[in-house]
């Protein structure tokens, strides 16, 4: 049975990840690249350390989440990353939205050194995270995702094998291929309705029980129409994905004609200096050519469904 876990990496994400593994009372060393976001973690009991290799050196299990394809180059590859710590025998998971093609290449390079190796990407948010309620998705050798299965557990409350190594990357630029596509819609119906002078409140009240409804459709939309753009998932990490979405379709020479278009409106709204806030601000790309704001004209009332027969 696992026991002792590094995790790296203690972003939005990963903050929420480390503390379930210490909340179900794995002994854990934290490492972050700004070394301020691991105090709470040491003020909780977790170790801390001062470079990737060193925090996997004692590890039974080493998990990260990194915000790219070239924050995990650095961290895994790069000096005093975790492979010149790493040692025969160990097993690590890589949790950050990355190329399946950069999954193969940690598995390659883990292989090496006698490490088992999972990518297990990750749906749902900072909330999800917090509350160990995430969607996870893992993929490698079966009887290692047996093993790690109920530490994963303890941060989501599904977790689905998806076969080998990479194809949980894959999925998950699939999922977010369709989460862009619905933030599209959103953004697009909403802006639409605006501008037909719909009650927005009404509007969303309709979208949360109709056929065609989401939990994030709605979540997103309510948001928006108090204008909360706070980052849960910063909209500069979804044009981030867009672009890997692009590159994993091309690869596989795989239509995405309306995947492009969200990626020149992400680009758009990024352009416009919204990187930071949260995803849904690529409404702000088409409320600016369209010249108005979407905005609800009062608080919406406790959701009550009306029936007009
Ligand atoms: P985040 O809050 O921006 O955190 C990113 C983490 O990566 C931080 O720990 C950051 O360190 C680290 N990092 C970035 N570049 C680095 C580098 N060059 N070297 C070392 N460390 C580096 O991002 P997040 O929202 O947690 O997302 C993390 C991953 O999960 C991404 O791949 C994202 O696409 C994916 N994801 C996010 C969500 C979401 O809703 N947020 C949902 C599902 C999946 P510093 O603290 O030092 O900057």
């Amino acid at each position: 049975m696992i026991k002792i876990i590094a995790y790296l990496g203690l972003g939005t994400m990963g903050s929420g990840m480390a503390s379930n593994l210490l909340k179900a009372g794995y002994e854990l060393t934290v490492w972050n690249r700004n070394a301020e976001k691991c105090e709470p973690f040491a003020r909780k009991g977790a170790g801390v350390a001062d470079t990737p290799a060193d925090a996997v050196r004692d590890a039974e299990l080493v998990m990260y989440c990194l915000s790219n394809d070239e924050a995990v180059e650095e961290v895994v590859f790069g000096a005093k990353g975790i492979l010149s710590g790493i040692k025969e025998g160990q097993i690590a998971i890589d949790m950050s939205t990355v190329l399946p093609a950069t999954s193969l290449r940690e598995q390659e390079a883990y292989a090496k050194r006698g490490v088992d190796f999972l990518d297990a990407p990750v749906f749902g948010s900072k909330q999800e995270s917090a509350d160990a309620k995430l969607w996870i998705m893992a993929a490698g050798n079966k009887a290692m995702f047996e093993k790690v299965k109920p530490v994963l557990a303890h941060l989501g409350q599904t977790v689905h094998y998806l076969g080998k190594n990479g194809n949980a990357a894959a999925m998950k630029l699939v999922g977010n291929l369709i989460v862009a596509l619905e933030l599209e819609a959103l953004s697009e119906g909403l802006v639409l309705a605006q501008k037909a002078g719909l009650d927005l409140n009404t509007v969303m009240e309709v979208v949360k029980v109709a056929d065609f409804r989401s939990p994030l459709l709605v979540s997103i939309g309510q948001n928006i129409l108090k204008r909360d753009f706070s980052p849960s998932f910063a909209l500069k990490l979804m044009l981030k994905d867009a672009d890997l979405i692009e590159k994993f379709a091309a690869s596989l020479q795989s239509p995405i004609p309306a995947m492009r278009v969200v990626e020149r409106n992400l680009g758009s709204a990024v352009d416009l200096g919204f990187g930071n806030e949260n995803a849904s601000a690529l409404i702000k790309a088409l409320e600016k050519p369209a010249g108005v704001e979407v905005k609800a004209r009062r608080a919406s009332r406790p959701t009550k469904t009306e029936h007009s027969d």
